[in-house]
């Protein structure tokens, strides 16, 4: 059995899969991660509220053991529901079957599952822990706790599950350049909530009065196309939605430069989401209150420094939004890696250029095809022509 220790950043979605996968195999693990443990403080978010569950990260899930937990929090959805400017709204299903779906599911809920299935496979978590720096011929880092106070620990062979804006990455590329290059997009994003039906007026809910808890289909992903711009929605187990306003940072209207305040994007939304707005009672709040994030490409020449220290999931390859694929990316991320490192534990340096290998050019297309996927979600899934393709089963 591996006994070889590892020093994982970031105990978030990727980091907390993969420090179980590898504590499975025998590796000792132990996780820093900067905020507070999410089971006893409360989760703090920052990036979106729920994410959709492909096939990509549902089977590492499978091969995790936990994909049958996970699913018990997570809605179906079948296909995009898109929601035309005249109010009217249709269903596009992924596939001819329920064999062919996504899921939603809570950050915080699949974030927590996978830290105490990591935490019963006898990964170590060490959460207030910021790393600040990393000495790599030493072989020790340092790490700040909440008050900032810093102390410095030999470290194991490192890997950095520490998201997009990754600390282990900017200290490996303050030691040897990793080629590193980011594209921005220019659009960002804002959160909003459409809260379970029981708390809206039952005139909104249209004829059926919703559906159950929910104030709309709840088996969907919801589409808001307006051409340069889009809202959408994902439901949530209790039968509230989180709702995505995508829209250009700055430049003419609209774009968040030109919604400063919340008379202005309840104006926007009027003209432009009539029939979503009615169904955000705390619209003003949500869009006061909810930071405005933004999006960009992650591309490295490389991911790793010999066999001393490997980036994983965003840290390696942040991508913007669209094909819903990050965390699923990530989660390929963590099966590849692990069996790996099962098979060679002692050559990290070979096992680290084999994974970059084999999922570098996975991420690089994810990366495209989530591009790509932003023009075809806020745009052609409205348009006549893409819709008549569709029916001919061209797309
Ligand atoms: P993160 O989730 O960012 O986790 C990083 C962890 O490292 C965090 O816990 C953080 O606290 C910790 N950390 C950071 N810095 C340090 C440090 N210095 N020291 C110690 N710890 C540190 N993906 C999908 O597959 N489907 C979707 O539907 C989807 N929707 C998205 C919607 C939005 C609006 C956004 C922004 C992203 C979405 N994604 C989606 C992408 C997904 O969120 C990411 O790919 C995923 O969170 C990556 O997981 P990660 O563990 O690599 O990074």
């Amino acid at each position: 059995m591996a006994q070889q220790s590892i020093t994982l950043i970031g105990g978030g979605l990727v980091g907390a899969l993969l420090a179980q996968q590898l504590a499975r195999r025998g590796f000792a693990v132990d996780v820093y991660e900067k905020r507070p443990d999410p089971r006893r403080a409360g989760f703090i978010g920052g990036r979106s509220i729920n994410l959709a569950l492909a096939e990509r990260g549902l089977q590492a899930l499978r091969t995790a053991g936990l994909a049958a937990d996970v699913l018990q929090r997570a809605v179906m959805m079948r296909g995009r529901m898109v929601h035309t400017r005249d109010g009217r709204s249709g269903l596009q299903r992924y596939g001819v079957d329920d064999s062919e779906v996504i899921w939603s599911v809570s950050r915080a809920a699949l974030n927590m599952l996978l830290l105490d299935a990591a935490e019963t496979s006898g990964v170590r978590f060490h959460f207030g822990q910021s790393l600040v720096a990393a000495d790599f011929d030493a072989r020790r880092i340092r790490l700040a706790d909440e008050q900032g106070k810093e102390r410095s620990i030999d470290a194991g062979v490192l890997i950095g599950a520490d998201g997009a804006g990754s600390a282990l990455r900017a200290a490996m590329h303050a030691y040897a350049p990793l080629g590193e290059r980011i594209e921005p997009l220019g659009h960002a994003y804002k959160e909003l909530e459409i809260p379970p039906a029981g708390t809206l007026p039952a005139s909104l809910l249209g004829e059926s009065g919703g559906h159950d808890q929910f104030a709309l289909e709840p088996h969907a992903l919801h589409i808001w196309p307006r051409g340069g711009y889009m809202c959408i929605a994902l439901p949530n187990t209790e039968g509230s939605f989180t709702v995505t306003l995508f829209l250009p940072g700055q430049g003419p209207h609209p774009s968040f430069a030109t919604l400063p305040d919340t008379a202005a994007a309840q104006a926007f939304f009027r003209e432009d989401f009539p029939d979503l707005l009615p169904l955000i009672p705390d619209f003003a709040q949500d869009y006061d209150s909810h930071p405005v994030g933004t999006l960009s490409t992650l591309y490295l020449d490389r991911w790793h420094l010999d066999g001393r220290a490997l980036l994983i999931g965003d840290a390696a390859h942040a991508i913007v939004p669209f094909h819903g694929q990050g965390m699923n990316c990530g989660f390929e991320d963590t099966v590849v890696l692990a069996a790996l490192l099962a098979e060679s534990p002692e050559d990290t340096a070979e096992v680290f250029a084999e994974f970059q290998r084999i999922r570098q050019p996975n991420a690089n297309a994810i990366a495209a095809m989530a591009l790509e996927n932003y023009i075809e979600m806020r745009d052609s899934v409205a348009d006549p022509h893409y819709l008549a393709k569709r029916e001919l089963g061209a797309l």
